[in-house]
Formats: structure tokens, C-alpha cells, sequence
């Protein structure tokens, strides 16, 4: 009787303890979303596309990007490509598998792409690629588990975080372009 109480005891709080530390990771995972969509805001003031990426370490930020296809004349510098590029030059492939990857909307084919050949084992999106479909009118969207599912290492998918908050720094941006 006393063990099963024991037993039971443990059970229960290992069930909440593992409860609080993934709101933990969730509330992190918030934080991050949420300067990188603050980030992706300032790329569109800058005259970009609406779109930014963040590398993480040990908690801590190490890299930020915003996509710079405007000012670079560069239709690839996307946020992401533009984040691993920055990175890789500094840190060590080892260094990066130890890296998660926040990316303001889910990463499109080109990005998913890079992700993946920088070994990256993780990555975290915001605005979904079927919203973005919607906003942006373009057909070039495949969602990132797809792509990353292919490769022969896995990549953690995390995502939507923030999707509908993260959305809104499309809104009515695409419509004025056309
Ligand atoms: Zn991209």
C-alpha cells in the first residue's frame, strides 16, 4: 500500500514537473518568436520583405537576420540564408548542430534547404507557409516538415509559435505590391 502510494507519489510529480518545464521551454520558445516577428517588422520598414530569422544557443541569442532582398538586389538573401551564411563564417559545424533556428514564418524551400545542409538540427516558425500562401499569393510553399523529412538527419519541426500574432506583419503588406 505504502509503495503503490510511493509509487503513485513520484508519478505525480514528475508529471508536473515535466509539465512546468515545457511551459518553460514554451514561454522561451515565445520570447524568441516574438523579437524575431519584432525583427521582421523592421525589415519591412527598411523596404524588405516582411521576414526574419534568429540563432539560438545555451539560451542564448547568438545571430539575428532580417531578409535584405531589396536592399541587396538579392532575390536569395533571405532571412534565413542570410543568418546561416552570417553564422557558418564564425562557428563550427559542430557548434551549429548545437543551434535551434527561429524564423518568423515557416521557412520556405530555399531556406528549409539551408537549414538542413547547415545541420541545424532544429528549427521554429511563426506564421504558417498556408497563411502565407494566402497573404503573398505565390504558389512556392511546401511545408518545411516536407522538405525536412526527405533529408537523411532529422530536423525538429516546431511550429506554428505565435502563428496568427506572426501573421499580421503580412498584413495588407503583399496586397500593396501587387
Ligand atoms: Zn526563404
Amino acid at each position: 500500500m505504502l509503495r503503490s502510494l510511493l509509487i503513485y507519489s513520484v508519478a505525480i510529480f514528475l508529471m508536473y514537473g515535466l509539465e512546468a518545464s515545457e511551459n518553460q521551454l514554451h514561454e522561451q520558445e515565445e520570447e524568441y518568436m516574438k523579437k524575431c516577428i519584432t525583427l521582421a517588422y523592421q525589415a519591412k520598414t527598411r523596404g524588405n520583405y516582411p521576414f526574419a530569422a534568429i540563432l539560438v544557443k545555451d539560451n542564448k541569442i547568438l545571430y539575428i537576420s532580417e531578409n535584405t532582398e531589396k536592399t541587396d538586389f538579392d532575390p536569395t538573401s533571405h532571412a534565413v540564408v542570410n543568418l546561416i551564411q552570417n553564422a557558418s563564417r564564425k562557428m563550427t559545424p559542430c557548434e551549429l548542430r548545437q543551434c535551434t533556428i527561429y524564423c518568423s514564418s515557416e521557412p520556405c524551400p530555399l531556406c528549409a534547404s539551408a537549414i538542413y545542409f547547415s545541420s541545424i538540427p532544429k528549427v521554429v516558425y511563426g506564421c504558417p507557409a498556408e497563411t502565407l500562401k494566402k497573404k503573398t499569393g505565390e504558389s512556392f510553399f511546401i511545408p518545411c516538415r516536407e522538405i525536412l523529412s526527405r533529408g537523411s538527419r532529422p530536423t525538429e519541426v516546431v511550429g506554428p509559435v505565435l502563428g496568427e500574432f506572426a501573421a499580421y506583419v503580412h498584413e495588407d503588406f503583399w496586397q500593396r505590391k501587387k
